[in-house]
């Protein structure tokens, strides 16, 4: 068996504790932006009664308004700072529970524990959670996150956040994203992302497509041009797009002008959206299944029309399309394995050849026979065989 290792099995699990973590700088840049603005504000306006109250031009009764409305700004911000604290709480309180969980790896002594089998069920749970998210099905994911208790180890708001933003991309509106964006701004920085300018291109070909020329060419001044040193080429295109009707042939404007180009801002969104919290493409869930699938894969694979029933690999419609791209194993010794009873073939259940050249393993066929009056049935043709007929084969 092999040795217990708890950091490789840390491997893929970086974006686990990655997601409350980003989340809770983004919450604590949200209270920082808050708390700028707001008593950026009230000490403008503080100045300002100070001002007017040392040259008299300021009574009582004017003053009073200016008071009130500092007052319930600041109620405000006090509001808006518990909204955050709150949220903030609650992603220390994952990001704890997280690390636990991962540390109670190195509690365990090995794979055939019940403590690992517990762990690894808690795990499979998450990750299916997660690969249900991605695909959308949502209430599916909060139901079984519930069922198993893995609320604190799931992004449910993260994912249902990120499909209101696509659903509205999808609807051919920019606005829900643009905010996104701005939400985001140092880190989509950081991660040299143009999804901005995408989007506010996106906009501008809308305008384009709908003939509104002078708006299209103040929106290229205020949302376009503040992008030109790194994207020039499209810049010059997006004006270009102002001299071609939306049904014009002419490349690079009829791709511009498709609506097509809505869906791929979903994808560029869904890119940006998991590269900022370290979420994986593709799912841990593909990931793991392909580790696994790795260690099956061999040059057998896939040959014949008859395919092995119990080789994961073989199986063309399902995990086999995830095992598409891998590299095959290395087998240094080959173990048969038997098709019927799955078992591995040795000198205790040697191979046994039927005369239309199928091999089982002698247990299997004993099963056969025992099933069918004693007459080999051949699964695989259909054939009939007496036991007598089968060979024993040696492995060399
Ligand atoms: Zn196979």
């Amino acid at each position: 068996m092999n040795t217990y290792n708890p950091s490789g099995l840390l491997a893929i699990e970086q974006s686990f504790l990655r997601v409350p973590h980003e989340q809770l700088k983004k919450s604590y840049r949200q209270s920082q932006k808050h708390l700028e603005k707001d008593l950026g504000a009230i000490s403008h306006a503080m100045d300002d009664l100070c001002q007017r109250a040392t040259t008299k031009t300021m009574d009582s009764e004017t003053a009073q308004p200016a008071l009130d409305s500092m007052l319930k700004r600041l109620e405000d911000l006090k509001r808006k700072l518990q909204d955050t604290k709150t949220d903030e709480e609650e992603f220390i309180r994952r990001s704890k529970l997280r690390a636990q969980h991962l540390n109670a790896l190195y509690e365990i002594s090995s794979y055939e524990s019940p403590e690992y089998q517990s762990w690894s069920r808690t795990r499979l749970c998450r990750f299916l959670v997660d690969y249900m998210l991605r695909k959308g099905y949502h209430e599916s994911a909060a139901q079984l996150a519930k069922t198993e208790q893995i609320e604190a180890f799931t992004d449910l708001e993260l994912f249902q956040q990120s499909a209101q933003i696509e659903k509205s991309l999808a609807a051919q509106s920019c606005a829900e994203c643009l905010q996104w964006c701005s939400d985001n701004k140092v880190a989509l920085r950081k991660i040299k992302s143009s999804l901005e300018f995408d989007l506010r291109l996106q906009e501008f070909i809308e305008l384009a497509r709908r003939g509104q020329t002078q708006s299209a060419i103040a929106y290229v001044r205020k949302h376009l041009v503040p992008w030109i040193d790194t994207h020039a080429k499209q810049v010059e295109q997006a004006m270009g797009l102002l001299a071609f009707n939306p049904k014009t042939s002419c490349e690079p404007y009829k791709r511009l002008f498709n609506p097509e180009r809505w869906q791929s801002l979903v994808q560029h969104f869904r890119e940006a959206n998991y590269a900022l919290h370290a979420l994986p493409e593709p799912a841990p869930l593909h990931l793991t299944l392909q580790t696994g699938l790795s260690a099956f894969k061999t040059h057998q694979c896939n040959h014949q029309a008859d395919t092995n029933i119990n080789c994961p690999v073989c199986q063309k419609e399902t995990l086999g399309k995830l095992a598409q791209t891998l590299p095959f194993s290395h087998h240094v010794n080959s173990t048969l394995v038997c098709r019927v009873t799955g078992e591995i073939m040795n000198e205790d259940n040697p191979p046994m050849r039927l005369p239309n050249g199928r091999v089982y393993s002698l247990k299997a066929l004993q099963e056969l026979a025992s099933e069918h009056k004693g007459k080999v049935v051949c699964p695989m043709t259909s054939q009939e065989f007496s036991m007598a007929d089968a060979k024993k084969m040696y492995i060399l």
